[in-house]
């Protein structure tokens, strides 16, 4: 296969000979013929020194690379890097586990497989390609996964409509590429605990795996306490605060969300009545609660999605935090996170410690979070690092 060759332009090798995987399209020379959206390019410095090969964008991120030595990109190479994310999570004791059968296998760059991710539901695999040149390779790498997985997976649902790039025009149909499921979801276990995932209709792949180390924080600390779980979804942290709170309560702005979260709590305790849910704006259910919760769980969507909402971003979750701080119970507990990718852990830090002297209270560090070991964080590419957790003991 001969790949299509781009050249740096001088002095703009630095960050690729730093391992980091993205190609920004102002670094690059003038080219003649423009690669194809998804084409597999060969990246060399103005001296035509080989640097990396990786899928060409017509956007700022002009390559996004997925091999430092020369390659032939194909089943093999690709074979591969598959079997080095799986063993990776065999060493890290995440795959093959009885009480977890839910986990991600492919993390984008943390896999050095920028645009690539895949996620485990049991024998079902749910891929979503972020770029052409992996929404191109879909069938090489949904043939892949039942060998690479010794045979766990069984089925590959592609889930990339909502992921490709708008102006790609690749016309993406969610569906299975191969095997099948009788049903567009599944019961999973996490730690024991069950969980319908509903990856057709769900957000993201169908669940926030990336929150299971959390979740698992919170049980230890949820132990006779008044549990509020803003952003609830799926109902993650309620199921894991179940186990040993006084009361827990779920509120999502979505129906659908709601539902989840009351039947993920059905499938483990049956009809509890220490469960209440509550389909409404999480600001207008802060502004009207009382002070009776002893550990909040405040878990928003992203609340910037690019650069230019930073200050805005910050200014949300300062808000909210502001206001679980002061309606917190003494001795109450906070987890509080942030999963925007351009909100760094500084940012966040600060946004909170603001929120937290404003409210005079004395606040404490208990744990500082981030994302679970299937969604690694490459250290040369630190935007992989998304998740930032603060646990925090307010007295
Ligand atoms: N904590 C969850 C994931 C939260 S995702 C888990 O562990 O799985 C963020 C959730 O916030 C979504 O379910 C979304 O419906 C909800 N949401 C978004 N805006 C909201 C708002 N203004 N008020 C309440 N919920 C909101």
């Amino acid at each position: 296969m001969t790949l299509a060759k781009i050249t740096l332009k001088k002095g703009k090798d630095q960050s690729v000979r730093r391992y980091h995987p993205w190609i920004f399209s102002g670094a690059i020379s003038p080219i003649t013929t423009q690669p194809k959206e998804g084409d597999v390019v060969e990246v060399y410095a103005s001296d035509g020194t080989y640097l990396a090969t990786g899928h060409w964008s017509p956007g700022s991120i002009a390559v996004r690379i997925f091999s430092f030595t020369r390659c032939e990109p194909d089943r093999d190479f690709f074979r591969k890097k598959l079997t080095d994310a799986m063993q990776y999570r065999i060493n890290a004791r995440l795959a093959g586990s009885s009480a977890t059968d839910v986990w991600r296998l492919v993390h984008g760059e943390g896999d050095g497989l920028p645009g690539l991710i895949v996620d485990i539901y049991g024998s079902v695999a749910v891929m979503q390609a972020h770029t052409a040149g992996f929404w191109r390779l879909r069938e090489m790498i949904a043939g892949l996964l039942p060998e690479i997985t010794d045979n766990l997976v069984t089925a590959v649902y592609d889930k990339s409509e909502g992921t490709l790039p708008f102006m790609a025009r690749l016309g993406p149909v969610n569906g299975f590429i191969t095997g099948s499921h009788p049903d567009t979801n599944a019961i999973v276990r996490e730690n024991g605990f069950k969980f319908r995932v509903d990856w057709e209709k769900g957000q993201k792949t169908g669940f926030f795996i990336d929150q299971r180390d959390s979740r698992s924080l919170l049980q230890r600390y949820s132990e006779g306490r008044n549990v509020l779980n803003m952003f609830g979804y799926t109902g993650g942290f309620s199921v894991y605060a179940m186990k040993n709170a006084a009361m827990v309560h779920t509120v999502d702005s979505s129906d659908a969300a709601i539902a989840l979260a009351n039947e993920n709590v059905s499938l483990n305790y049956g009809d509890d009545n220490r469960h209440k849910s509550f389909a409404t704006d999480a600001f207008s259910f802060l502004a009207g609660m009382k002070n009776e919760y002893d550990l909040i769980v405040l878990d928003p969507p992203a609340f910037a999605k690019h650069q230019a909402a930073l200050n805005q971003a910050l200014q949300g979750y300062r808000r909210l935090n502001a206001i679980a701080i002061q309606k917190i119970r003494p001795g109450g507990i906070l987890f509080t996170f942030s999963c925007s990718q351009v909100v760094s852990r500084d940012d966040f830090r600060r946004s909170v410690f603001v929120a937290a002297a404003n409210t005079g209270r004395n606040v404490r560090i208990l744990y500082q979070t981030g994302q679970p070991p299937d969604h690694p964080v490459n250290i040369y590419h630190p935007e992989s690092e998304y998740l930032k957790g603060l646990v925090l003991y307010v007295e």
